[in-house]
């Protein structure tokens, strides 16, 4: 059932894309190259970031010309329509890890997360983007009972083990739970390192500097690629059609999350695009909340969870109401529509924080915006 509450009424843009870039609509040249050394086909934080590791590489000498495609407006996809955490996994998912590939593969798994914290710190400060980074602490907060005492005795397993570096992570049993994390009910919380920013902010930015920097870069947003060649020409070249005319490249990167089965049809059975839904969270009386530092996972049980980001302005991002939609595949499986809203999910935010957070019951607290995003699922397991 639709409402007509203000969400509803543009279900186009997130929270995030409702402020324009003139970066969006991109089209570095009038006309359309015939030819590059590298196309990259996805603008989103995948393709912008490959271009940046390429185009700054002292390695890449003589600089090799890129050409970036997007389907539609640059970061429309799941880049622009994220939560905005950056959150590694330090402790979840390592025991599935350890059986799946062993000690050593998990704890290299985990240093990588815990390393990209870091690495997005050093590169927004490296490059002085001003895309509202905050570096914080996660905390993950168990209400269900049974979930807790299973994640604490894996947790203790962890520590026993001495798999994975736990320097950096902290858990608070029941007893303290409620008051540490400020979330009612809460039967376990497990801290660490993270950090959120604004994505779309940071992406255009690191294009924009690319694109002062003189490198050769040319983008072509609203390019969608119909196909790649199978085999390279008689120059080893790939043959890549588009909407407004073929080019011919040596190498070709498909950056294209959810997408990616549209031109590579082998992967329709192992990548498969899948939606999920966020919101932003606003109080007329934010003076009167406390102000959350950290950034909170609300986990329900052993499925179903929510995350939070709150912003510097007081103001609350939520992704999750999975509970709502799951259910019924056709809501969410196989689908890359993001430019409709999940209905059963739109009421879910709606008296969220006063629900579950501690002092929020009296700000009047209430949903500005939910809006849907398209990721992909692989066969690989589920991340949280
Ligand atoms: C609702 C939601 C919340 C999320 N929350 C978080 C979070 O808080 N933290 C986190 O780390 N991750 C989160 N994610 C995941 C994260 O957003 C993605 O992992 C990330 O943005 C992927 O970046 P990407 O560049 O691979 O994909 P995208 O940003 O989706 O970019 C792919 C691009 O490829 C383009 N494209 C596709 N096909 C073609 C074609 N044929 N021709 C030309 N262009 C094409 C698309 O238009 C798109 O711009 C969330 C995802 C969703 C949907």
């Amino acid at each position: 059932m639709k409402s007509d509450r203000t969400p509803v009424a543009d279900p186009v843009h997130s929270f995030w894309t409702s402020v324009s870039n003139p970066l969006d609509d991109l089209l570095s040249t009038d006309d359309l190259s015939t030819e590059a050394d590298i196309v990259i086909i996805g603008a989103g934080f995948a393709g912008v970031a490959t271009a940046y590791n390429i185009l700054t590489s002292s390695s890449s000498s003589p600089k090799q010309s890129v050409l970036i495609l997007d389907a539609r407006k640059i970061c429309f996809g799941a880049t622009g329509r994220n939560g905005g955490h950056v959150k590694p996994d330090l402790y979840f998912n390592v025991s599935k890890y350890v059986s799946m590939d062993g000690a050593s593969a998990a704890a290299e798994v985990t240093n990588f997360e815990a390393a990209n914290v870091y690495a997005v710190k050093e590169l927004v400060e490296a490059e002085k983007l001003d895309c509202d980074l905050h570096l914080t602490r996660a905390i993950d907060v168990y209400l269900g009972a049974d979930h807790a005492r299973q994640t604490e005795a894996a947790w203790e397993m962890l520590r026993r083990d001495n798999i994975v570096e736990l320097r950096d992570v902290a858990c608070v049993s029941k007893e303290d739970a409620e008051r540490v994390s400020g979330v009612k009910g809460a039967q376990l919380a497990v801290s660490f390192t993270a950090a959120h920013l604004w994505p779309r902010k940071m992406v255009h930015q690191l294009l924009a500097k690319l694109l002062e920097q003189d490198h050769k870069l040319n983008v072509q947003a609203n390019t969608p690629v119909t196909s790649v060649s199978d085999t390279t020409d008689e120059a080893g070249r790939w043959i890549i059609e588009t909407s407004r005319g073929t080019i011919k490249a040596t190498k070709v990167i498909h950056a294209t999350n959810g997408y990616a089965s549209q031109v590579l049809p082998e992967y329709t059975r192992s990548i498969t695009p899948i939606r999920g839904v966020c919101s932003h969270i606003d109080s007329a009386l934010k003076q009167h909340a406390p102000h959350l530092n950290n950034t909170y996972a609300l986990r329900f049980d052993g499925r179903n969870y929510d995350y939070l980001i709150p912003r510097a302005d007081g103001s609350i991002i939520v992704g999750g109401a999975r509970q709502r939609f799951w259910h019924k595949p056709e809501r969410w499986f196989d689908t890359v529509r993001n430019d409709e809203l999940v209905d059963e999910a739109t009421t879910y935010f709606d008296g969220y924080m006063q629900r579950h957070f501690r002092g929020w019951e009296d700000t009047q607290a209430q949903t500005k915006k939910v809006w849907t995003g398209s990721k992909y699922r692989s066969l690989l397991p589920m991340r949280n």
